[in-house]
């Protein structure tokens, strides 16, 4: 897999407006490339003249406004996507986050428009310059939460409130799961750099399960009394294009006791809060179902609801994702993907696995001579580092002390290969844990 370097490109676009436009509005077109994660846009003009005028003890220099030309920007399907008159000489615009008066949205490839409002042109005309530039997307790390509360549910803060916590724990994105309520992108607060995922944990008496990604996965009540009826969320869910989480399978009292063979999802919440018996549980059902043959992205959430529940804190546990940007859609096309590992806290161990161009997730042919690499950090004296298979558990290393390793590893035959880092995180207690992989599948 190739992590690229994060590219710009930059073009510039030069207008001369003559001072017959005055009292008009045109635009100017510019070509939107594909894979833009975020765009800024500049403009320069002369807005002023000044004349040098000598009097008796000196000189005075007169300030006249002569130009004044306004701004907006129109997406190729014909949307307004923000308006700022002339205050404002630079706007950014990303999936996440956008300048007040703009709005965030995907920056589609296609010929975007410029708006120009020619408020006040000099008797000379004016020239102005446009400068736009491009960063494109590229795969790498972000680290997020994907199952939390709010006052909306049976959680204490709001979304800003986690948002902010978020960040100062060194986290790119959260899901917000509050129960059978849906959030809508629009109402949720923006800050750049950072990502919401809307969603809504669909809760049933006999299960609980994510729908990520979509303002509304269905169109009527949550309220279900039939295995037809809960068949029928999910469907519509999936049509929608939520990703769909069974949550926490086998937390009591809530385990989830559908089958989940005859429902559509797309991940399995392996770890939920705390690591403990029924994490281990969900992890060993996982396994199970590998070893058949089934390919089960993982997901993992804190549930955090509130502060003072022992051992519960927002990013533990934390879901690293390999993703192209940290909008949502982004992220949760990486997860579905499998480019994802789950780690005990925000902090806590890193890993990637790659095999030639594949990484987590991926499918690659088997050869004999082709090897798993594996690049572990954030690692903790005494860490043990396995590779888990079908047919074997073997312990690639036992840190000496804290750091980073690289190893590799020999697939004997074709299968799946996972990574899985154990410690000891409180003195007397066993080995559990801190991160589990993604694997990558032999064929
Ligand atoms: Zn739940
Ligand atoms: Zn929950």
């Amino acid at each position: 897999m190739k992590m690229e370097n994060l590219a710009v490109s930059t073009i510039k676009k030069k207008i001369s407006i003559e001072h017959e436009k005055e009292g008009t509005y045109f635009t100017l077109p510019f070509s939107m490339p594909v894979d833009t994660e975020s765009m800024t846009l500049t403009y320069q003009y002369a807005s002023h003249t000044e004349k040098e005028k000598t009097i008796e003890a000196g000189s005075f220099v007169t300030k006249l406004q002569t130009s004044i030309i306004d701004l907006g920007l129109i997406a190729p399907d014909g949307r307004q996507v923000g308006a700022s008159g002339s205050n404002k000489t630079e706007i950014y615009i990303s999936e996440n986050y956008a300048t007040p008066g703009y709005k965030a949205c995907a920056l589609v490839p296609g010929e975007w428009q410029i708006i120009i409002g020619a408020y006040k042109i000099a008797a000379e005309g004016v020239e102005v310059t446009y400068t736009i530039s491009f960063s494109k997307k590229y795969r790498r790390l972000f680290k997020g939460d994907l199952h939390i509360h709010t006052r909306a549910s049976d959680g204490i803060f709001t979304v800003k409130e986690l948002m902010e916590r978020a960040q100062k724990l060194g986290l790119d994105f959260i899901a917000i799961t509050d129960h059978n309520q849906m959030v809508s992108t629009d109402e949720l607060p923006k800050i750049r750099g950072f990502s919401v995922i809307q969603g809504v944990e669909y809760t049933h008496f006999l299960g609980h399960s994510n729908f990520l990604g979509v303002d509304k996965p269905y169109e009527v009540p949550f309220v279900a009394n039939t295995f037809d009826e809960v068949n029928a969320r999910f469907h519509s869910a999936r049509e929608h294009g939520a990703l769909i989480v069974i949550n926490h399978p086998f937390q009591e009292p809530c385990e989830f006791k559908f089958d989940m063979n005859e429902l559509p999802f797309h991940c399995m919440e392996v770890w939920n809060g705390p690591m403990r018996e029924s994490n281990l549980k969900a992890i060993g059902l996982w396994q199970k179902l590998l070893t058949e043959g089934k390919r089960i992205p993982i997901s993992g959430g804190s549930d955090f609801h509130r502060d003072d529940v022992p051992f519960t804190f927002m990013g533990g546990p934390t879901t690293g994702v390999y993703a192209m940007s940290n909008s949502s859609q982004d992220i949760l096309t990486a997860l579905r993907e499998g480019h994802a590992f789950i780690s005990y806290a925000p902090k806590g161990p890193t890993i990637q696995i790659t095999a030639g161009d594949a990484m987590m997730g991926d499918q690659v042919e088997w050869t004999k001579e082709k090897e798993l690499q594996i690049d572990a950090a954030n690692l903790a004296k005494g860490d043990i580092l396995q590779i888990i298979t079908a047919t074997e558990k073997k312990t690639l290393l036992e840190a000496e002390c804290d750091g980073s390793c690289h190893v590799s590893y020999s697939m004997q035959a074709p299968g799946f290969a996972r990574i899985e880092i154990a410690r000891v995180l409180i003195a007397g207690l066993p080995l559990l844990p801190v991160l589990i992989s993604n694997p990558i599948y032999f064929v």
